[in-house]
């Protein structure tokens, strides 16, 4: 496993896409435990602190997850040497090195990348070999962080709604920023408009973790399945595939980034299925 030296965002896209992101998950923090959990149960009270710790536990392993994607480098960096060529394997003539299987070059990061995914915008980085399992696992969070806090969100402003306002309430809460600029400069206001977008983020993040669910179970990334005809190539079953991503302590993927899960293989040298050749 190797660490990456340059974390930064590489461009404005990715600094506005990663400022977005760390923005939703402090913001989210703050809303739950400050101000949507204490209007249900007494701050510091034996029911607090469990949501709060529960909350605490999500929020930490999205930001765990999150930093554990960006740091570990699944590049073909200090793997191959440059120059050297290896039968059956193709040349990336901006690396200047022969590459494995399953890598592909990424224009951003400016090399290639072991079983590359995508490049990931709000990470600045690569996904690939060795950091996917990390990305899953901060998805994972994402979609349940933003499935406990609606919960709480929408009897929150459900129970703020005054008696007789209820059209008034409804523009607010679904246009917020509307709200923001034009009606009222509330906290509360802003609340309805953080709870928005954490509604709008979570449904993102639930529809791309289906997505990535259905292509890891047919033992394909992203980037393969926009790009290769033949997308079955590396499907040998769905347990080895989920394997594959996850590593063998698969089961364990939601106590990552601190599970030793090791992945099968070297990233470089893939079982294919049997009946299918290029
Ligand atoms: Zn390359
Ligand atoms: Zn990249």
């Amino acid at each position: 496993m190797r660490i990456r030296k340059n974390i930064y965002p590489k461009s404005l896209k990715e600094v506005l896409a990663t400022g977005f992101l760390w923005i939703n998950i402090l913001l989210y923090y703050y809303l739950e435990l400050f101000v949507v959990i204490p209007s249900f149960y007494e701050k510091w009270s034996p029911t607090y602190n469990v949501h709060c710790t529960i909350v605490s536990f999500m929020v930490f392993s999205v930001i765990a997850n999150l930093i554990a994607t960006s740091l570990i480098d699944p590049s073909i960096k200090g793997r191959i040497q440059r120059g050297k060529q290896v039968l059956e394997w193709k040349y990336c003539e901006k690396c200047e090195a022969s590459v494995p299987p399953r890598s592909w070059h990424c224009n951003i990061c400016k090399i290639c990348i072991l079983r590359r995914d995508h490049h990931c915008y709000v990470m600045s980085c690569c996904v690939g070999f060795d950091n996917q399992k990390y990305f899953l696992t901060y998805l994972f969070y994402q979609v349940l962080t933003a499935i406990y806090g609606s919960y709480f969100n929408i009897w929150y402003i459900w129970n703020s709604v005054q008696p007789g306002c209820m059209w008034k309430a409804i523009l607010k809460i679904a246009f917020p920023l509307i709200g923001v600029f034009y009606i009222d400069w509330t906290s509360y206001q802003f609340h309805c408009f953080v709870i928005l977008i954490i509604f709008l983020v979570g449904i993102m993040a639930t529809l791309l973790l289906i997505f990535y669910i259905r292509l890891i179970s047919k033992g394909v990334t992203l980037f393969e399945n926009k790009k290769l005809k033949n997308k079955d190539k590396y499907n040998i079953a769905i347990l080895e595939n989920v394997k594959t991503v996850l590593g063998d302590k698969w089961y364990l993927f939601w106590l990552e980034p601190w599970v030793d899960s090791k992945l099968p293989g070297d990233g470089m040298n893939w079982k294919r299925k049997l009946s299918v050749y290029d």
